[in-house]
């Protein structure tokens, strides 16, 4: 095997501690978290690349450049160190240091952008690079790049569907670029219109669910549509970190920030889903990316 094929058929967990066995509602997560380089972004980060060298847009007199929060970069480095292909990742100085560090020791060149400026701050330094010496990158653009979303049309719902023989009745997933929420959707919603399709969103623009974005700030730009959503869930970013640490505790699932916001927005999804339901949603990272955060600590579970 090689480090490209350790990307996707990941394992679907049943949260059985989560679900509502007595009027037999079930919650799964799909074990994102167990990807090559330990998150949801692996699959995108293979499939642009992929995409990217069989245009002819990658190849080897240039470098690979992208804004990232951590995870797509960490893919980045991870798929394209195999494949012999540089790396240069911009991301806000607040980004944790267990990241950074990670990027760089798969050979990423990492630069930091005003952490104030947040992630569109990021964006902007790389398209102001890219765009005074384009013959020089690989701009995937992660926002507006089809096979991020495609990533997921393909793999991820299509092993869903698989993994529950076919009994998903409803799906829910935050979005960072959307690329998972929108690649699911539209192949779930193609095999069976009935399957309900949310989307998680934090409570509010300014929150701590790190990876994924309020869905008012993702219209401006890129491939999101939320009128595909059967409605939005909001997650408070407190619920969030909450509902992670009963993961790891109940369940043994070592996850992120975001997971614990997936899998509580799955919840309240089971308050109210029909008898039967078959509830499935993504676990995003593994908890090891946010050791040096405030997520973990001691006696907080
Ligand atoms: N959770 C985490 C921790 C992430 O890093 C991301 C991607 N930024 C997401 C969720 C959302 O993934 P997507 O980009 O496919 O919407």
């Amino acid at each position: 095997m090689n480090v490209l094929e350790a990307v996707g058929n990941t394992p679907l967990f049943e949260l059985k501690s989560f679900g509502m066995p007595e009027r037999g509602v079930r919650i799964f997560g799909k074990g994102e978290f167990l990807n090559i380089s330990g998150s949801v972004k692996d699959r995108a980060a293979r499939a642009m690349i992929l995409d990217g060298i069989e245009r002819g847009l990658l190849t080897k007199e240039k470098t690979l450049i992208d804004s990232t929060s951590g995870n797509t970069g960490i893919a980045y480095a991870a798929i394209a160190a195999p494949l012999g292909y540089r790396v240069k990742l911009y991301m806000p100085a607040n980004v944790t240091v267990e990241r950074q560090k990670y990027m760089r020791a798969l050979g990423a060149q990492v630069i930091l952008t005003d952490p104030m400026e947040g992630i569109d701050g990021a964006y902007s330094a790389v398209r102001r690079e890219v765009d005074s010496d384009p013959d020089s990158y690989f701009f995937p653009d992660q926002y507006t790049n089809d096979a991020n979303w495609r990533a997921h049309y393909t793999g991820t719902a299509n092993e869903i569907i698989e993994q529950t023989e076919g009994k998903i009745t409803h799906f829910v997933a935050g979005t960072g670029t959307s690329g998972t929420f929108m690649g699911c959707t539209r192949r779930l919603k193609e095999y069976d219109p009935e399957i309900k399709c949310f989307n998680m969103t934090p409570d509010s623009p300014f929150h701590g669910i790190e990876g994924v974005k309020h869905c008012t700030c993702l219209t401006r730009h890129g491939f999101f549509d939320e009128s595909i959503s059967d409605g939005r869930i909001e997650v408070t970013t407190e619920t969030a970190y909450a509902t992670a640490r009963q993961l790891a505790r109940r369940e043994g699932l070592f996850t992120g920030i975001s997971s614990g916001a997936n899998v509580a927005a799955a919840c309240k999804l089971a308050e109210t889903a029909p008898e039967g339901s078959v509830i499935v949603t993504v676990l995003c990272d593994s908890g090891c990316r946010y050791l040096s955060g405030i997520l973990w600590g001691d006696g907080n579970a």
